[in-house]
């Protein structure tokens, strides 16, 4: 691993943590408040007026001496899980098409080939590809853009950047990846430099609803469902070859079918996973 390339927001750690202590604060830190957490900090969470602090060894005095120096913010609660329980199980390399996801600190495990290896190191965001509705994206893009060249991506919502940077591999020259999270953006950030691909892959802070009109060729959403209905209110949004949406459950599949087809976009593909979790395959209106 080359520590050089891993440096950035969230330090040169390469391992996964075994455990995450979190620490669930009521009101905002200001912004210098996380260079004092200490070397244990891994990320702050913000969400509403509210922030969850991570670290990888409890911090109690850290906190406590924040949370002093701050009198308008209180803590909540605090929780201990193991790394594995927070991401949803283990991380290991998978294999969609002609791509290989990699947890980075396996990067020697050599069960990847180079070319389509996306290194991951999650943290603890949103995206390891453990999730279906990720590999539903995966597969979506891997079935696309073998079949075709794509030039240019919009990947809304990217968490970790997987997406973002798989759309790389597979071969798109730019990509625009945006994230509402600030701690997101940190984190896609480190493993776009993870992967080398700071000259193609941009990770901006910013609300997917604010890129409707960016004319990229395909835009790939894995998201909530009430914003997937607000991209897709825009007809803007369909102005492109494909998109490919995800973070689906059945009703709210069959509810976005009936949107697409009323602003006259074609669902090509459909991937599920047990019938639970849904991504659509759509060509655009070009
Ligand atoms: N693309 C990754 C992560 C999806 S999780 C994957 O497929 O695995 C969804 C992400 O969308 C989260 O990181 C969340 O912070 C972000 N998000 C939620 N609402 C958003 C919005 N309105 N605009 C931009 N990003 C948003």
């Amino acid at each position: 691993m080359d520590i050089e390339a891993a440096e950035g927001g969230l330090g040169d750690r390469i391992m996964p943590p075994d455990v995450l202590h979190i620490y669930y604060i009521e009101g905002e830190l200001p912004f210098w408040a996380e260079t004092r957490l200490g070397a244990s900090f891994l990320g702050n969470w913000e969400e509403e007026g509210s922030c969850f602090l991570f670290f990888d060894s409890p911090a109690e005095e850290e906190v406590k001496a924040v949370l002093e120096a701050n009198p308008g913010i209180r803590l909540i609660d605090s929780y201990c899980f193991s790394y594995e329980e927070w991401q949803g199980g283990w991380l290991e390399p998978f294999h969609v098409g002609p791509l290989c996801i990699c947890p980075a600190w396996l990067e020697e495990d050599g069960s990847c080939g180079h070319e389509g290896r996306v290194l991951l190191d999650p943290g603890v965001v949103f995206g390891s590809g453990l999730h279906p509705t990720t590999r539903g994206c995966l597969r979506a893009m891997a079935w696309v853009m073998e079949r075709e060249a794509v030039r240019s991506v919009l990947d809304l919502g990217t968490g970790t950047g997987v997406l973002a940077i798989a759309a790389a591999r597979l071969g798109a020259e730019r990509v625009l990846a945006v994230d509402l999270n600030p701690l997101c953006v940190k984190t896609a950030e480190r493993n776009v430099r993870l992967n080398r691909l700071a000259g193609m892959v941009e990770v901006v802070q910013g609300r997917a609803e604010d890129m409707i009109s960016n004319p990229a060729e395909l835009a790939v959403a894995n998201l909530h469902l009430d914003v997937l209905y607000r991209l897709l209110q825009a007809p803007a949004f369909l102005r492109r070859e494909w998109l490919v949406l995800s973070g689906l459950m059945r009703s709210g599949a069959r509810d976005v079918k009936e949107l697409l087809a009323a602003g006259g976009a074609e669902v090509v593909m459909e991937f599920d996973t047990e019938m639970t979790w849904f991504t659509l395959l759509i060509k655009g209106i070009s």
